[in-house]
């Protein structure tokens, strides 16, 4: 059976280009970038050359990218980082109740160690307000760190506005642009952006490398200390054949962006459409338009996401219902319940999240697929719109 990977916000596949232009740094290329012989001299020259990649496609400075081991270490450094950097000028960072775990956990670490955290709320489509993070401001506030895209439901933030609003307050902007990398466009310069993780296993490239951009002038503590890598600022040798492939994977997806984007919507649309014709009492969560160009995410009342996953998985379908991480784990999603839907509600919910490989008559098998499985799910199921609390005419269906 053919397989049809739907769950892009987990992980991608490697492009063929991207695992091509590694495979000489698993052999031949093997040195170690801070010796120097020719031999680390072949390997720092593979470094740089990745580094320009990805300073180009965000318009930074190449001395400006930093790699890490992934978009995880890349939030906690800009965070903690920042933190400890400023402690001196205040103990307040904002952020929003829909960050992914690697910034809501890192806030509360340092909730821990005296820091202080606001965590904005966001309206029904999972937006922060530009308005609410203004008054959120204080003498205190060290730090905005506000995701440029979620990786559960889609929506994306007005994170040039609040760039703006930072840089005007002289508070540094950092934003999680794991999910946004490859899929919009992000310029550092144009929206204010002091810091931005990214992970190249979001836009095809491999795992466990990840990047973070920090402007010139802008200095943080370290997080990994060691050798003098990174220009002193991240110690441990640099994996070599993980910064070629997310060199050329970042350099992939922004060549190919617009066409990209505008297929994914197309496809994206098609299956929003599709599923909401096609099964009754169900909802999209995030916004219509201001979402990722590859996201769809619906809760479908009277089941239960976890059955669906598996039925799905039969049918050969690879799909998420919330993210990788909250799975296994009986709480809704944290983004669900922050744009106010109940437990019932939030846990029907299914996320499809296309990739460059998705095609068209993929999109129209799982169109042919998911009502049928519904159907059936919905037949075996002891919820239903008597046993509700919700009631037969749910508010959240809406
Ligand atoms: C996947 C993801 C991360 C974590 O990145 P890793 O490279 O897997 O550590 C952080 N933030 C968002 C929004 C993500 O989607």
């Amino acid at each position: 059976m053919n397989r049809i990977y739907m769950d892009n916000a987990a992980t991608t596949a490697t492009a063929p280009e991207v695992l091509e232009a590694m495979l000489p740094y698993f052999g031949q290329v093997y040195g170690n970038p801070s010796s120097i012989h020719s031999t680390g001299r072949d390997a720092r020259k593979a470094v740089d050359a990745a580094r320009k990649q990805v300073a180009a496609a965000i318009g930074a400075q190449p001395n400006e990218i930093y790699f890490t081991a992934g978009g995880t270490e890349s939030d906690n450094w800009a965070i903690k980082g920042t933190a400890f950097a400023k402690k001196n000028k205040g103990n307040h960072i904002i952020t929003s109740a829909v960050e992914h775990h690697a910034v809501l956990h890192t806030c509360a670490w340092l909730e821990k160690q005296g820091f202080e955290v606001t965590y904005l709320p966001v309206d029904k489509y999972g937006r922060v307000s530009v308005e609410d993070v203004k008054n959120a401001i204080t003498d205190k506030t060290i730090l905005i760190t506000i995701m440029a895209a979620n990786n559960e439901i889609g929506t994306l933030q007005p994170i040039a506005e609040i760039g703006k609003l930072a840089k005007e307050h002289g508070i540094l902007f950092h934003t999680d642009a794991v999910q946004a990398i490859g899929a919009v466009k992000i310029d550092v310069n144009e929206m204010n952006i002091d810091m931005l993780s990214m992970s190249g296993h979001k836009f095809h490239g491999p795992k466990g490398i990840g990047v973070l951009y920090v402007r010139k002038g802008v200095r943080l503590d370290q997080l990994i200390a060691g050798g003098a890598q990174e220009r002193g600022q991240r110690a441990g040798t640099e994996n070599l054949p993980a910064i070629v492939g997310i060199g050329k994977a970042i350099e992939l997806a922004t060549q190919n962006l617009d066409s990209n984007a505008a297929r994914l919507t197309a496809l994206r649309d098609k299956l929003i459409d599709g599923i909401l014709a096609a099964i009754p009492d169900t909802r999209l969560n995030g916004h219509r338009t201001e979402r990722l160009p590859n996201n769809v995410n619906v809760s479908i009342r009277f089941i239960e996401g976890e059955a669906l996953l598996l039925r799905l998985d039969l049918k050969g379908i690879a799909a998420s219902s919330g993210s990788a991480c909250t799975s296994g784990s009986l709480d809704p999603s944290h983004v669900l319940l922050a744009i106010g839907l109940p437990h019932e509600i939030a846990h029907g919910s299914l996320r499809l999240s296309l990739g460059t490989e998705t095609t068209e008559e993929e999109v129209d098998y799982v169109l042919a697929e998911l009502p049928q499985i519904v159907k059936q799910l919905r037949e075996m199921s002891c919820l239903t719109a008597e046993t509700s609390d919700l009631g037969a005419d749910c508010p959240f269906m809406k």
